[in-house]
């Protein structure tokens, strides 16, 4: 059975490179049937963060990325890379290295000098006994890495890569402290783990055929590799918070729907034909990690937010709703005290790109505009519309009933009776219900915002257009 994992270090927000390879691995597993872990990669314990543990477990939850084992974290293994630890040591595989810092050093700038790649000199690789000068009393643990050979990684996405012995140092796996670094860990976790392929970003490329000896000391095959390539700003430099929004939790309080960002973040990389909008469950038929482009591709916020205007568009009303409500919330608004959030969504659906721009253009179905927009207000709550707001108001309250089409009748009525095209009774409805000239259909906004709320909207917006001020408005 496939396993895959997600293993973030939480250093940081979740950005949106990190959601890209969860979410790769996420479809290939749900794809085959798999299983998908959750590793929080927290060993760095200076850099690692419990609010940055939070943000990933959040995003996760929000792009509905579910694990089916985990979270688990690597500061809670230490005993289990202890005994692997303790194994390659018995067995000759690692050594303890007992170079200090200066000689490493020292070593190091004469080779640089020599023109030479600076590498391990493997002074302690055959010792039997601690040498006798320039002694770390904290020695470190190295892997004994073959001198000779090479090592192919049999990438899924790059295809073959071929790495030489001769350039691989004899990693360090245990610091002086005894903690173990980062590709041992990796490699212990991914095989008690059962990781069947590891699906990451190829910034770990060159880790990998250091990881591929590991596995053969502990004696496992290893897993398939697949190395994602990694993601660009628009100037062609690798993806960072200089080119805009990065986190994936920035991108839900700007108003994105999650599988709109999913969408984005899959097609960047892989496709399918020339279709652009997918859902999560087409996405989970048509999606392998074979078909995903080797070369790095670059991040385009403006087809993010298109995409996200294709799924608001297309989502189902309720489901909208559930993500609007928040935003409401955030304004002060009681979406249960006005008119049903869904009805109010599939008046919006096709008029906004963000949820942002849907709960602000829909405050007003909530709540009385605080002010007329200014410009709207001086072009149509003049004292010529004033009656034609009044005769409205009249006819609505005596309507026998308060649908969509008789609002229409009244307003199409008004129009002929005053001898002016319909906008001109439409227009001047629209600024005293919402304050502005943007909203759904007048009848549909109407009947949305119900009879007694749009009859004292529409008086109130009527005696305005008469006040003297407005007639001189510079006095
Ligand atoms: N923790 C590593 C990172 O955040 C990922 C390690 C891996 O996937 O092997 O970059």
């Amino acid at each position: 059975m496939i396993r895959t994992r997600f293993a973030p270090s939480p250093t940081g927000y979740l950005h949106i490179g990190g959601a890209r390879t969860a979410l790769y691995s996420w479809l290939y597993t749900r794809r085959h049937g798999g299983r998908f872990v959750l590793r929080i990669e927290d060993t760095d314990r200076e850099r690692s963060t419990p609010e940055a543990v939070n943000a990933i477990l959040e995003g996760m939850v929000w792009l509905g990325l579910d694990y089916d084992e985990g979270p688990f974290y690597q500061t809670e293994r230490y005993e289990r890379y202890r005994e692997h630890l303790q194994r390659l040591l018995e067995e000759g595989q690692a050594y303890r290295c007992y170079c200090t810092r200066e000689r490493l050093d020292r070593v190091r700038a004469e080779q640089q000098a020599r023109k030479e790649k600076p590498r391990y000199d493997g002074r302690c690789r055959d010792l039997s006994a601690p040498p006798s000068d320039e002694v770390s009393d904290e020695p470190v643990v190295r892997f004994r890495t073959p001198l000779e050979g090479h090592v192919v990684v049999d990438d899924a996405i790059r295809g073959k890569v071929q790495f030489h012995n001769s350039e691989l140092d004899d990693l360090i796996i245990a610091r002086g402290d005894g903690t173990p670094t980062y590709n041992f860990t990796v490699v212990v976790d991914d095989l008690e783990m059962g990781v069947t392929d590891v699906i990451r970003g190829d910034d770990h490329l060159n880790n990998t055929p250091r990881q591929i000896h590991l596995y053969a000391a502990l004696g496992v095959e290893p897993p398939r590799f697949a190395h994602v390539p990694m993601i660009l700003g628009e100037d062609g430099k690798r993806l960072s918070k200089r080119h805009g929004a990065v986190s994936v939790l920035q991108y839900r309080e700007e108003g994105y729907l999650p599988e709109a960002l999913l969408n984005y973040l899959v097609r960047l990389g892989w496709s399918h034909g020339d279709q652009e909008v997918f859902t999560i469950d087409e996405l989970v038929q048509l999606f392998d990690i074979d078909d995903v482009n080797h070369s790095a591709s670059t991040f385009n916020p403006s087809k993010l937010l298109w995409l996200n205007q294709q799924h608001i568009m297309h989502a189902e009303p309720a489901h909208i709703a559930r993500h609007l409500a928040p935003f409401l919330s955030a304004r002060d608004v009681d979406p249960t005290e006005g008119p049903a959030l869904e009805a109010v969504v599939r008046a919006q659906q096709e008029r906004a790109k963000t949820l942002v721009e849907m709960a602000e253009a829909s405050l007003f179905f909530y709540r009385r505009p605080a002010a007329y927009d200014e410009k709207a207000a001086k072009k149509n709550l003049t004292s010529e519309s004033a009656g034609i707001l009044e005769h409205c108001a009249h006819r609505f309250s005596g309507l026998p009933s308060w649908t969509g089409e008789e609002i229409h009748a009244v307003v199409t009525g008004a129009a002929e009776t005053f001898d002016v095209k319909m906008g001109k009774v439409a227009q001047p409805l629209r600024v005293a219900v919402t304050g502005s000239t943007v909203s759904p259909p007048i009848d549909v906004t109407l009947e949305l915002l119900g009879r007694d709320e749009t009859v004292a909207r529409v008086e109130a917006a009527a005696a305005w257009a008469q006040r003297p001020e407005s007639q001189s408005p510079a006095e």
